[in-house]
């Protein structure tokens, strides 16, 4: 499309202009899904486009039953790099833990990009390691059930196509770990600071605060067992042992003599 006002200003069976190509638009592109326990537990879909990562909050995860429709809300674009982010992020704006879930390359069933997105109707293939084969994004009237408030107009449906990689395994259920770490959040929150959240937590009630008590519980558990923390460690102390029995270097020393 891009180069059509040039090619139809010219007959290159009789200039010597080259013809040109556009470069292929249905590339690959990276994609990942961010699982990210914040103030609820979602999915954030990203696909790189345009320099940037286009980005859908997915509530419930993706399903890979054609039959279910999972809500998908437009959020803000991120950069690139961000795609590969797995950590604790401890306060402000999504304060809570990332986990890369998913990640690898989608490539666009249409030509245009652009004009999909616009017209709310994006086709896509995903080759992940958990997410494959055909789906769409479809903007919805935006009032879908579940769009929370102010949600119009950023609504969108993640929606499996039946293929080979169609089924009725819950995905998130069945692949819940990180593709980076292959830890899940406490393990990621114990490679951290499980005390981080010990007064303000980013959720405190209903299930997200249940989840977020159970995660900051076994990550600090993990953390102890580990003996990377300073005040519980056991592994720690055994070395503060080790370097107060330095001294005596001279007395082994001795001894070997
Ligand atoms: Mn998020």
């Amino acid at each position: 499309m891009a180069l059509e006002e040039y090619k139809r200003k010219r007959d290159f069976k009789k200039s010597p202009e080259p013809e040109g190509t556009v470069a292929p638009k249905r590339t690959e592109r990276f994609f990942c899904v961010q699982k990210h326990l914040a103030s609820h537990l979602h999915y954030d879909l990203r696909l790189e486009h345009n320099g940037v990562l286009l980005s859908w909050a997915v509530p419930k995860g993706p399903s890979l039953d054609p039959k279910t429709k999972r809500l998908a809300m437009h959020v803000e674009d991120h950069p690139v790099a961000y795609g590969e982010f797995e950590g604790v992020i401890p306060e402000g704006y999504g304060a809570g833990i990332v986990m890369l879930w998913d990640k690898g390359t989608w490539t666009p069933e249409q030509d245009d990009v652009d004009a999909a997105l616009k017209k709310g109707d994006l086709k896509f293939t995903l080759n992940g390691y958990k997410l494959k084969g055909s789906w769409v994004l479809v903007k919805t009237s935006g009032r879908f059930y579940g769009a929370r408030e102010g949600g119009e107009g950023r609504s969108w449906l993640l929606i499996k196509h039946k293929d080979d990689w169609a089924g009725d395994v819950d995905i998130a259920e069945f692949a819940p770990r990180s593709v980076k770490s292959d830890g899940d959040f406490e393990d990621i929150l114990a490679e951290d600071n499980p005390a981080i959240w010990h007064t303000n937590r980013p959720a405190k009630g209903g299930d997200t605060g249940k989840m977020f008590e159970k995660i900051i519980a076994r990550a600090a558990a993990l953390k102890s067992a580990r003996g990377t923390d300073d005040t519980k460690g056991t592994k720690d102390t055994k070395k503060k042992t080790v370097r107060k029995s330095t001294p005596s270097k001279k007395k082994a020393a001795a001894k070997k003599k």
